[in-house]
């Protein structure tokens, strides 16, 4: 038995790669691994949940301010740079005391520089991608797209199909509103440039459900690759670990109880997409007209300049006779598997995508920025599980949509559409399934990487 490995992950600092660096930790402890999660002051995961790993925190240098930024490129972009002299001085330390072998660093893709400190220390780095590979194979084009004028996007191009990359059209393509336009295509193209240099990648996926975009990636990068996914389907063993930095509202649950099957509608845009007054009021009143029970996670700070429901017309939950639940945050796996969730609107970031995947949801589409539009291209035009809110998102087109994907002619095929891609993801995991295979290869090719601070025992 080869044993007294000790893995180091570090995540990027937000909730969407937090869930899934802490999942892929709990799958390589299920298999043997020691672990340590290194992670930043900045949104730091709760180490209560996670007894059996070892946490290291080191200084991010950020400011209330920087911290509390909307911009999440520009947050990046200074974790990038601040977190290098401290992780470097943490690993070569704990490097030199470990008394286990460490065969290699797993670092989230966005967190470039982690590549120049394993180089100087000469421990092979693994790259995780929280995101779909579908949405990577388009970061991966950045420079061809901008070389054949696809970026950045025009508003007159909108609707022209992007040749290179079918079915995507210009109005697919990955935007960030950051106070830098150009920081994001400069954060992307260094951050699939570092994935080149390292030892493979990871992947919240599974063959089966991006073949396609798997294939190219291979080519493009020429590194080993690794779809594993979806991690939170794989038997943990410390499946019951709460990875969420807010605390989640279990009331909703009971609720969800005394609702009819596949009746309700499930909504919420993540952990950072925020919306206007006027946005959050066309919703509101979206989701009343259409006579369907919801429930809705308004996150304090959803709404710009506003602390929480002030915007909301008063009596509005109370007129609505209890067909309407909202919450702060919900323990979103366990939502969606409710048997009374019939809907799963989404901002259609990639957790929520797979989450919702996974339980075999039908998905109403409404991407924000950066590689939500990809994924929801996906759900609607490939995998055909879901339906875009289409135009402005005005109470009208709201209603109609939710109708649309409830109980209109379509209803049927996109269930079982989204019924067949979940079983997909299940026998994924199974013994002989491409992830478990996959993981397999892993495991045995992070015992066979050779890393100079290697200690025989
Ligand atoms: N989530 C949750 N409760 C909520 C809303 C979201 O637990 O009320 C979780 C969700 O299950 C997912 C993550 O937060 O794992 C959001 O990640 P995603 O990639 O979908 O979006 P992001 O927050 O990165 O925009």
């Amino acid at each position: 038995m080869e044993e007294n490995q000790r893995l180091f992950l570090m995540a990027s600092p937000l909730q969407g790669h937090i869930t899934p660096l802490l999942h892929l930790a709990d799958i390589l402890f299920s298999k043997g691994f020691s672990i340590t999660i290194v992670h930043t002051l900045f949104n730091s995961p709760d180490p209560a949940s996670y007894p059996h790993f070892d946490f290291r925190s080191i200084s991010d240098g950020l400011s209330q301010t920087e911290a509390s930024t909307l911009d999440a490129v520009h947050l990046t972009d200074l974790i990038n740079v601040r977190c290098r002299n401290p992780l470097r001085d943490l690993l070569a330390a704990a490097l030199s005391q470990c008394r286990q072998r460490v065969p290699c660093f797993i670092a989230d893709a966005a967190l470039h520089f982690t590549q120049t400190v394993c180089d100087e220390l000469k421990l092979p780095r693994l790259v995780l991608r929280t995101g779909a590979a579908s949405s990577f194979l388009v970061f991966a084009s950045f420079p061809l797209l901008r070389q054949k004028g696809y970026l950045p996007v025009q508003e007159s191009r909108l609707e022209e199909p992007v040749v290179d990359l079918p079915p995507l059209k210009v109005k697919d393509l990955p935007k960030f509103p950051s106070q830098d336009p150009e920081a994001f295509y400069k954060l992307v193209c260094r951050f699939v440039e570092e994935c080149k240099a390292s030892s493979g990648v990871i992947w919240n996926t599974f063959e089966e459900l991006e073949s396609s975009a798997l294939t190219k990636l291979r080519q493009d990068l020429s590194v080993p690759m690794y779809p594993i996914g979806p991690f939170h389907k794989h038997c943990l063993t410390g499946s019951t670990s709460s990875t969420s930095l807010l605390t989640p509202d279990k009331s909703c649950m009971s609720w969800l109880d005394t609702q009819e099957r596949r009746s309700v509608v499930y909504v919420s845009f993540g952990s950072i997409a925020a919306i206007s007054e006027a946005e959050f009021l066309e919703i509101a009143c979206g989701l009343a007209n259409s006579k369907q029970p919801f429930l809705w996670v308004v996150r304090p700070g959803l709404i710009h300049g506003s602390e929480w429901l002030e915007p909301l017309p008063s009596g509005f939950l109370e007129n609505l006779g209890g067909r309407g639940y909202i919450v702060k945050w919900a323990p979103q796996e366990q939502v969606l598997s409710h048997p009374a969730v019939g809907a799963f609107w989404t901002h259609n970031g990639w957790n929520s995508t797979l989450e919702s995947i996974c339980e075999g949801v039908p998905m109403i589409c409404m991407p924000c920025f950066a590689d939500q539009k990809v994924n929801a291209k996906y759900a609607s035009d490939v995998w055909k599980v879901g339906v875009h809110l289409q135009n402005k998102l005005e109470r009208g087109e709201v209603e109609k949509t939710i109708k649309k994907l409830m109980v209109g002619d379509e209803v049927n095929e996109i269930r079982e559409n989204a019924f067949n891609l979940k079983e997909k993801a299940s026998v994924c995991l199974k013994q002989g399934g491409s992830s478990y295979n996959f993981l397999d290869s892993l495991v045995s090719d992070i015992f066979s990487l050779e890393s100079s601070t290697s200690k025989a025992h």
